[in-house]
This record gives C-alpha cells, sequence and structure tokens, in this order.
C-alpha cells in the first residue's frame, strides 16, 4: 500500500542526516580505485599486452584476438581480487539509461565442479536479450539478435560486485542501436575533417580530440515524499500541484547553505565517483529549492559521457541510502525551474592547444578564428537538426518556459569576439592575415583580449554560447544522454570543416594563394552565419518573432522536430561523414517518436487516475461538508439571514462543482482521443496525433485540479503539496 500523504510529511521533516564515514585517504589515493585504468592495467598486465593494448586505444586501432585474451585474463584477476563475481557488458541502448546483463565468473568444469571463467570471446562480445530494447523495426523480436561489443578506448570499472565494460549495442545486420557507437563515429569524423584545417596552419597536428565537460542539474525529494505522489513515481513529473506561496522568488535557495541531509549524500555521491575515477569538481544548490548540480573536470568526450551515464545511476543508488528519490526530469515542478544539462564542448590538438581557446599568441588567433566561425556555420545551417538531438517529451516542459532557452537555437559569442568578427568581416586581407617568412598565417590585428572569462559579459539565456575557451551547449535535458547531442554537434562541425577545405581549395585551384582563400572563405561564412548569432534575451518573447524573420527553426511540436534527421542534407551529412546511414536514421527516428507517445501516454493515464480515484473523490466529500453545512445553516437562521450567510459557501459549492464536472469530462475527452491515436498506424503520424490532441488536456486536467486544491479543506487532500514537496530540513 502507498504511504499517505500525513505520514510522508511527518517522517519527512523527522529525518535525520545520515552521516557519511570519509576515507582516511586522501582522493588522489583512492580516486579510480574501482577502475581497470594504466595503473591497474600496468600491474595486471604483461608490458608487451599493456603496450598493445594502449596503443591500441590511442590511435584508435582494432584489437586482435590473442591481446584481447591477456587482457580478459589481467582484468579477471583485477577483478577476482577485488571480490567480484559477475561480469555485464555496460551499453547504451535508445531508452533512458543505460542496460546491462549479469553474467557469472563462472562456468562448469566438465568434472561436475565450476571454475572462474572470462576470456578475450567474452570479454569482447555478449550477446544480450536484445528483443526488450528499442530498434526502430531494425530487428524482429524473432530474430532477436544483437550484440555488445568491448569499447576499450573507455576503462572497464566495478559497480557492488560487477565488473562492467562499456561497450556498443550492435545489431547482427551492423546498424548502430545505441548512442555509444555514433558518438564513436562522430569524434573520429570530427579528427579527420580537423586535422586537415590544422595543416593549413600547423603540420605537426595528428589527432584531434573532443572533449565534454557537462554539468547535471537534479533534485532530490525525500523517498516517502516521492512515494505518496503516484505521479512522481510513475513519471519523474508532478501532473498536478499548485505552486506553493514560497518557491524561489527570494533565490534563497541559489549559492546558499546546503542542508545537512543533502551535504552527506553529495558527500558519499562524491566518495563514489572518486571511486569509480569521475573527477567530480564543484556542487552547488541550483535555482530552484531542492535543485542541486554537480560538474566534473572535463574529460575526451566518449569517457565523459559514459561517465555521465554512470554518474546518474551512482546518483540513484547513494541517493536511496540517504532516503531520498533523485529526481532527473527536466520539469518535475511546474512554476519552479527545470533542470538542465549543460554541455561545455571543446576540441584540442595533440599539440597541446585548445581549438576555442583565443589569445595566448598571434600566430593561432586566426586558426580560432577559423574554428569559431566553421562552428558558427554548423550550428546555423544545422540549427534544426540540433535542436531535433535535444528534443524530447520531456525536455519540451523545460524549453521555453520562463527559465530556459525557448526551442530556438541560436549562439551568444559576447563584445569582444563579435567585434573581433565584425572587423574581420570588414576588413582587407592586408589587415586580416599576416604572413612569416616560415609561411605560418597571423591573423593581422594582433591579441585577441584574454579577458574572455569575465563573468559580466556572460548571457545565461542562450541556449549555445561561446564561454572563453568552448561552447556551452544549454538546451540539454537533464534526464538525455548527452551523446544525442553531441554526436549532431560534432558530425555537423565535421561535415562543415569538410566544406571549409573544400572551399578553400576551389579558390586555391582558381589561383588564389592560400590565404587569400581562407581569408575570402572565412568572410563569406562571417557574413552567412549572422542569423544565428544573438546576443540579446533568449526569454524574451519578441525574440520568438524575431527569430522566424531571421530563418532560424521555430518549430515547437517535438514530433515534427525530428523531422530534422530525415531532410536529404541531414541524411547527407551524416553518411558522407560515415556516422549514421539512412536506415539507422529512419529506425532512430521510429524509436524517438515511440518513446514520445509512451512518455504521453503513460501520463495520460497516470493523470486519469489520479483525477479519478484521488482528487474527484475528495472534492465530492468536500462538497459534501459544505452541503451539509448549508443545510445546517438554514435550519438554524431566518430566511434573511441565511440567504445572506450562505451566498459566500453556495458559490465555493457552485466553482467546485464546476471543476468536478470540467475534470470528469475531460478525462473522458482524454481517453478518447487516446483510443483514437492509438488506431494510427504511423509512429510519426501517431506521435502527431499525441502531441496535437492528447497532451493539451494535461494542462487542462491540472488547472482545475489546481484550483481545487485551493479550495478543499487542506486536511482532506490526499497528496503532497508542493510546499512540503520543495522544502528539505
Ligand atoms: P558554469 O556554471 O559557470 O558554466 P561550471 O564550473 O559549473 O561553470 O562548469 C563548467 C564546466 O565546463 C565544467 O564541467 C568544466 O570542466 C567544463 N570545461 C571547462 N573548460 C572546458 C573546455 N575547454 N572544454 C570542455 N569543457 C570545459
Ligand atoms: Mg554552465
Amino acid at each position: 500500500m502507498s504511504i499517505t500523504r500525513f505520514n510522508a510529511v511527518e517522517k519527512a521533516s523527522n529525518r535525520k542526516a545520515i552521516e557519511v564515514v570519509t576515507p582516511t585517504q586522501k582522493v588522489s589515493d583512492y580516486f579510480g580505485e574501482n577502475v581497470f585504468n594504466r595503473k591497474a592495467m600496468q600491474k595486471y598486465l604483461s608490458k608487451e599486452t599493456y603496450q598493445a593494448l594502449t596503443d591500441a586505444i590511442d590511435s584508435c586501432k582494432p584489437i586482435d584476438r590473442q591481446i584481447a585474451s591477456h587482457v580478459a585474463a589481467g582484468m579477471r584477476m583485477w577483478a577476482l581480487e577485488k571480490g567480484v563475481t559477475h561480469y555485464t557488458h555496460w551499453f547504451q541502448p535508445l531508452t533512458d539509461g543505460t542496460a546491462e546483463k549479469h553474467d557469472a565468473f563462472v562456468e562448469l568444469d566438465g568434472k561436475g565442479g565450476m571454475i572462474e571463467e572470462f576470456n578475450g570471446k567474452l570479454l569482447t562480445q555478449q550477446e544480450p536479450d536484445a528483443s526488450s530494447f528499442p530498434s526502430g523495426g531494425l530487428r524482429n523480436t524473432f530474430e532477436a539478435r544483437g550484440y555488445s561489443a568491448w569499447d576499450p578506448s573507455s576503462p572497464a570499472f566495478i559497480v557492488d560486485d560487477t565488473l562492467c565494460i562499456p561497450s556498443v549495442f550492435i545489431a547482427y545486420t551492423g546498424e548502430a542501436l545505441d548512442y555509444k557507437t555514433p558518438l564513436i563515429r562522430s569524434i573520429e569524423a570530427l579528427d579527420t575533417a580537423a586535422i586537415e584545417v590544422c595543416h593549413y596552419f600547423n603540420e605537426d597536428v595528428h589527432k584531434v580530440t573532443t572533449f565534454l565537460g557537462w554539468e547535471q542539474e537534479y533534485f532530490l525529494v525525500d523517498e516517502d515524499l516521492y512515494s505518496a505522489r503516484p505521479d512522481l513515481s510513475l513519471t519523474e513529473r508532478t501532473l498536478i500541484g499548485h505552486e506553493s506561496a514560497k518557491n524561489q522568488q527570494l533565490d534563497d535557495h541559489f549559492f546558499g547553505a546546503i542542508p545537512s541531509r543533502v551535504q552527506e549524500f553529495m558527500k558519499e555521491l562524491e566518495i563514489e565517483c572518486y571511486k569509480l575515477g569521475i573527477p567530480v569538481k564543484t556542487r552547488h544548490n541550483e535555482v530552484a529549492p531542492n535543485q542541486f548540480e554537480l560538474a566534473p573536470i572535463y574529460e575526451e568526450c566518449n569517457l565523459a559521457n559514459d561517465h555521465n551515464q554512470l554518474l546518474m545511476s551512482v546518483m540513484k543508488r547513494v541517493a536511496r541510502r540517504h532516503n531520498f528519490s533523485v529526481l532527473l526530469h527536466e520539469k518535475p515542478f511546474k512554476g519552479v525551474n527545470g533542470s538542465g544539462k549543460h554541455c561545455n564542448w571543446s576540441i584540442g590538438t595533440d599539440t597541446g592547444l585548445n581549438l576555442f581557446s583565443p589569445g595566448k599568441n598571434r600566430e593561432e588567433n586566426l586558426q580560432f578564428i577559423t574554428f569559431m566561425v566553421n562552428t558558427l556555420m554548423a550550428v546555423y545551417k544545422y540549427n534544426s537538426l540540433l535542436k531535433a538531438s535535444i528534443a524530447t517529451a520531456t525536455n519540451a516542459h523545460r524549453l521555453g518556459a520562463n527559465e530556459a532557452p525557448p526551442a530556438i537555437i541560436s549562439s551568444f559569442l559576447g563584445k569582444q569576439i563579435s567585434e573581433i568578427l565584425n572587423r574581420f568581416e570588414n576588413s582587407s586581407i592586408e589587415d586580416a592575415i599576416e604572413v612569416d617568412e616560415k609561411k605560418r598565417l597571423y591573423l593581422g590585428f594582433g591579441q585577441i583580449p584574454e579577458l574572455l572569462l569575465d563573468n559580466t559579459d556572460r548571457n545565461r539565456t542562450s541556449p549555445f554560447a561561446f564561454t572563453g575557451n568552448r561552447f556551452e551547449f544549454r538546451a540539454i535535458g537533464s534526464s538525455a544522454n548527452c551523446g544525442s547531442a553531441m554526436l549532431a554537434l560534432n558530425t555537423a562541425v565535421a561535415y562543415q570543416l569538410r566544406q571549409f577545405k573544400t572551399d578553400v581549395e576551389t579558390l586555391r585551384a582558381q589561383g588564389k594563394s592560400k590565404e587569400s582563400a581562407i581569408f575570402e572563405v572565412i568572410k563569406t561564412y562571417i557574413k552567412e552565419s549572422k542569423p544565428i548569432r544573438f546576443d540579446g534575451n533568449g526569454y524574451d518573447d519578441k525574440w520568438k518573432e524575431e527569430a522566424a524573420g531571421r530563418g532560424l527553426d521555430c518549430e515547437s511540436s517535438v514530433p515534427l522536430q525530428y523531422d530534422a534527421y530525415l531532410k536529404p542534407g541531414v541524411v547527407k551529412m551524416f553518411e558522407e561523414t560515415g556516422v549514421l546511414n539512412h536506415i539507422e536514421l529512419e529506425a532512430r527516428n521510429e524509436v524517438k517518436w515511440e518513446m514520445y507517445i509512451k512518455k504521453v501516454q503513460i501520463e495520460a493515464r497516470v493523470l486519469g487516475d489520479l483525477s479519478l480515484n484521488h482528487i474527484i473523490p475528495v472534492a465530492v466529500r468536500y462538497q459534501s461538508v459544505l452541503l451539509d453545512n448549508l443545510s445546517k445553516l438554514q435550519n438554524t437562521f431566518s430566511e434573511g439571514e441565511y440567504t445572506e450567510i450562505s451566498a459566500e459557501p453556495k458559490r465555493l459549492v457552485r466553482k467546485i462543482a464546476g471543476h468536478i464536472s470540467a475534470v470528469t469530462r475531460m478525462v473522458d475527452e482524454m481517453v478518447e482521443a487516446r483510443k483514437k491515436a492509438n488506431r494510427i498506424a504511423g509512429m510519426r503520424e501517431k506521435a502527431i496525433a499525441y502531441h496535437d490532441t492528447v497532451a493539451p488536456y494535461l494542462d487542462e486536467i491540472r488547472n482545475h485540479i489546481d484550483e481545487l486544491e485551493l479550495m478543499v479543506d487542506n486536511q482532506m487532500w490526499p497528496l503532497p503539496k508542493y510546499r512540503e514537496l520543495l522544502f528539505i530540513h
């Protein structure tokens, strides 16, 4: 039986912080102790195996069978010494979160006993029962053959008694069924394209790495309050609930003291993260009550994304020990800020240069401008795709709400960079580009000031902001797999860099010098990509109009936003870069539409149940109390007096009756709309029907119920209210 409201409130308010014992060692002593990292590899692998493995990892080459068996043997020994009994391939299907299938390290020895077994074949490949993971029709369930394959570039780690092996997840026919595969391909595509462009400036570059530093926002709610709300437990979002009289108006939560219960949770979470090699660094309160943020030191993009996926599951586990539920939903509470996951993105060379870092010396500035302008072009050309890459049923509640960027992609550069681009655009080649005797290219107008990290020049409303040495993609939802957005961004920039090279080479073939070709192309790009640059207030309604005028994608329906993936130019881009082929793209969209449908469907069911079985009965009961009171008043007072006294209570009864019938009627209509939508065969059309005809009821029904919450006796109200959910003591 689920816990009742008052029970839950009482338990939550009496809860004490659960103290965490801090390790006596320094963080540097236990950092990564549950990771088969290079230190562990060195200890458990022979010199030759270690060398072969790390070489293969560093050069992204496949690992041969024999090496794999040696690695498996070492990994097994390491894991067994740590008390591990099982292993699993750990992968990222197209649903939320990660998946794993645990197998014990044992085999029959043929003599009636068991031996510990784990070999190269088991390390490299596993066959989960893939039929329950979405594939967009790529696999029929009767041939549910998909397999997971070891990704050696992300180290194996231990959770509880299980060795987890980061893996890709692929259909037997070769198509990717996960986020990791195309993410890795996009990182490679960007590497290849960026190296070529770097060679215009420096021949010594042999590798370009993509970096990601995420900032994870989340809410904490006491576990009993969470259980007392069927909507939270089943959808991670409150489908009803009137705003609390006090929520975030005072901004007193942001950077305020962290409550001790939460502090202990964070402490333990950080310890767990360090053991798993996740380099978490900052933690603080966020804007909304009960909202917090955690950010690590940035890492190589594939590893960083694995770490974020791992973090989300570790968080849930640690929270349980502190009697909290973690909400990763993008908008768990109406009228209160939602949660995002800012993805800080940059690229750097093996010569130690961050390609988005200006100002260290003159010779690097032109290269910086080149990468900056190409990124702007990519974001401009593929703004619909980037939006589609972050679009989900849940993130849609956050985007366009008062605190988050609207569902329009634009980029903020800050005053200094904007001025430099403007100056470049209006200058002649003599001013813009210089060449020295070694044929190295310089930005003609000297230094770009290093003061870029100046906080006064940070636009918090921009979905894609330049923040001094990186871009910060802020439109990503808190529950998302960063891979979705990162692979779209990497591929778009890679493709754009290829285009840049083609454009420069075309001009050179016409007899232009390298310098003037680069100059001309950059100048054209600065002009062309202007519509994506927006330094104003992204929350302002006027921006929506202006953005539409600039030709930016303003589509607000999630199912229609997904169409961006299948536009001919986008399919071409993904195919030519080798990141995703059209079959994979089509299958992925099927999955996206299906996920959208399921989310709205579940919310509609839960709200229907809450309305009819939790709220209406209480409202009716309270209405009877009022009616009872009215008849007692009538018996007590003279007719004249009664008419006067009863006017207000009667009005209240009428209002309640109005809301009750509105809710009842709309729940019926919503069920009908759902039935009708369910009869539609195509996923896309069905998702559109859910968006257009089912989802609107969720808000309308809620409004009536939230009004009822203000009228009905507080003692009778069955669900914890916002003021009870939102303040941890
Ligand atoms: P803010 O909230 O001001 O944006 P935070 O310190 O919370 O800043 O987060 C900044 C994030 O950006 C961190 O994860 C950090 O590691 C990351 N970051 C810093 N420099 C880079 C970079 N060059 N490339 C990618 N990520 C970076
Ligand atoms: Mg940030």
